[in-house]
C-alpha cells in the first residue's frame, strides 16, 4: 500500500513533528561526516517554507548511562544544522517536560526547534528502543502531525518512529525517507535490466537474507570483500589465514548451488601475511593463496572482470567494500569499483549504506551515483525484501 508523503500533508502553520536521523559519527565531540544533515534539509526546508512551526528529534549512538550523555549530547548538531539552514535552530536539551513543552508551544511558524537525543530515554528500561508505549503517546502529543525522514532507523520499532505515528492524527515520510524507499524499493521490485549486485563486507551471515533474496531477483551478484573467502573455502579452495565463517561453509556451499551461476566470485586478491597497511603484498590468484596468507583486497584481474560485467548494466545496488578500504594499500579494489560505478552513465546505481556509503563519500564519489542510503542495517533489510516498521507505520494513501 502506498504510503503518504510530505507533499500529501497540509502543514501551514502546524507543530510538525520531524524525526530525523541525526546519528552522524563524532570525535572528541566534533562531526566527522555530517552527511546525514545535509540528506535532512529538504524536508525542514520546505517545511519552513510552509510556514510549519518545526520540532526536528534524532537519536545519538548508544546511551546507557548517565556518563554517556555528555558525549551524546545533539547540541553540536543542532548548532551544524543551524549554519546549514542558515537560521536559528533553538535546541532544548532535554526529552520531556515543562520546559520542552512550553519552547514548542511558544514556536512560531518557520521557527525549528531541536530536542535532546531521544535515546536519553532508554537509561531507565529501555523507553525509547523498546517503543515505550507512554513515551510514544507523549511525544505525539508535543504535536499535531508527524513526519518521519528518519531511514537508517526505519527497520526498527521505536517510540520515535512507531509510537509518534500510533498516537498522532497524520502521518508521512520525509523527502529522504521517499527518496531511499523509491530507489531502493524499484531496484529491487522494477529494476532496469541487466541488475547486478555487488556484495562485500566481512560476513556473509549478515547478508544471508539479501542475497537470497537478491538471487530471485538480480541478473548477477558480484562478491568481494572478506565474505569471498567462505566461499572460496566452501568449495574446497584453500585461502590460507583469510577471515572465514566456518560455521557458514554449508551455508555458503548452498547458496553457490542454488545460484545456478548467477554469484561470480573474486579471480585473484592482494595476499598479505599479516593485518597491517604495511606488510607485504602479493598479487596472486584465488586457487593460488599460501597457507601463510590472508586476501586483503581484490586484485587486478577481478577488477577488470567485475568493470566488464557491470559494462551493460542499468541497476547496480552495492553493499559492503570489497577490501579492507581502511587500509590505504588495501582500498584500490573498493575505490576501483567506485570509480567503474561513477562511469555508468546509463545505470541507477545505488549504495545501501554503511561502510561503502563512507568510502565512497570518503574516496570523492559522494557525487557519482544515483544514490547514496542513508541507513546501512536498513537498506540491507529493505533489499532483504522485509517490511520496515518505521514506514509500515505511517498513513497509507486513501
Ligand atoms: P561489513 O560490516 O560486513 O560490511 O564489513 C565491513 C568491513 O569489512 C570493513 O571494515 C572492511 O575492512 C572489512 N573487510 C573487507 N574485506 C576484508 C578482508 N578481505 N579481510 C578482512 N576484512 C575485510
Amino acid at each position: 500500500m502506498a504510503k503518504k508523503m510530505l507533499k500529501d500533508l497540509n502543514v501551514n502553520e502546524k507543530t510538525v513533528l520531524v524525526r530525523v536521523d541525526f546519528n552522524v559519527p563524532m570525535k572528541d565531540g566534533a562531526i566527522t561526516d555530517d552527511n546525514r544533515i545535509r540528506q535532512a534539509l529538504p524536508t525542514l526546508e520546505y517545511l519552513i517554507e510552509q510556514d510549519a512551526k518545526i520540532v526536528c528529534f534524532s537519536h545519538l549512538g548508544r546511551v546507557k548511562s548517565e556518563e554517556d550523555k555528555a558525549s551524546k549530547s545533539l547540541k553540536p548538531v543542532a548548532e551544524k544544522l543551524a549554519e546549514y539552514l542558515k537560521k536559528d535552530v533553538n535546541f532544548i536539551p532535554e526529552t520531556r517536560g515543562e520546559k520542552l513543552e512550553k519552547a514548542i508551544k511558544t514556536l512560531k511558524k518557520g521557527e525549528v526547534l531541536m530536542f535532546e537525543n531521544t535515546r536519553f530515554e532508554d537509561i531507565d528500561g529501555k523507553k525509547e528502543s523498546k517503543n515505550d508505549a507512554d513515551l510514544g503517546a507523549y511525544w505525539a502529543s508535543l504535536g499535531d502531525v508527524f513526519v518521519n525522514d528518519a531511514f537508517g532507523t526505519a527497520h526498527r520499532a521505536h517510540a520515535s518512529n512507531v509510537g509518534i505515528a500510533k498516537n498522532i492524527s497524520e502521518s508521512a515520510a520525509g523527502f529522504l525517507l521517499e527518496k531511499e524507499i523509491n530507489f531502493i524499493g524499484e531496484a529491487v521490485n522494477n529494476p532496469n535490466r541487466p541488475f547486478i549486485a555487488i556484495l562485500g563486507g566481512v560476513k556473509v551471515s549478515d547478508k544471508i537474507g539479501v542475497i537470497k533474496n537478491l538471487l530471485a531477483k538480480a541478473d548477477m551478484i558480484l562478491i568481494g570483500g572478506g565474505m569471498s573467502y567462505t566461499f572460496l573455502k566452501s568449495q574446497g579452495v584453500e585461502v590460507g589465514t583469510s577471515v572465514v565463517e566456518a560455521d557458514k561453509l554449508d551455508l555458503a556451499d548452498d547458496l553457490l548451488k542454488n545460484a545456478y551461476g548467477k554469484i561470480v566470485l573474486p579471480l585473484d586478491f592482494k595476499l598479505t601475511k599479516e593485518f597491517s597497511n604495511d606488510a607485504e603484498i602479493r598479487v596472486g590468484d584465488a586457487n593460488d593463496i599460501r597457507t601463510d596468507e590472508m586476501g586483503l583486497d581484490v586484485g587486478p584481474k577481478t577488477l577488470e572482470k567485475y568493470q566488464k560485467l557491470l559494462k551493460n548494466a542499468r541497476t547496480v545496488v552495492w553493499n559492503g567494500p570489497v577490501g579492507v578500504f581502511e587500509f590505504s594499500n588495501f582500498s584500490q579494489g573498493t575505490i576501483g569499483i567506485c570509480q567503474t560505478l561513477a562511469n555508468l552513465e546509463e545505470a541507477t546505481t545505488i549504495i545501501g549504506g554503511g561502510d561503502s556509503a563512507s568510502a565512497a563519500i570518503n574516496f570523492g564519489f559522494e557525487d557519482a551515483f544515483s544514490h547514496i542510503s542513508t541507513g546501512g542495517g536498513a537498506s540491507l533489510e529493505y533489499l532483504e525484501g522485509k517490511e520496515l516498521p518505521g514506514v509500515a507505520c505511517l498513513d497509507d494513501l486513501s
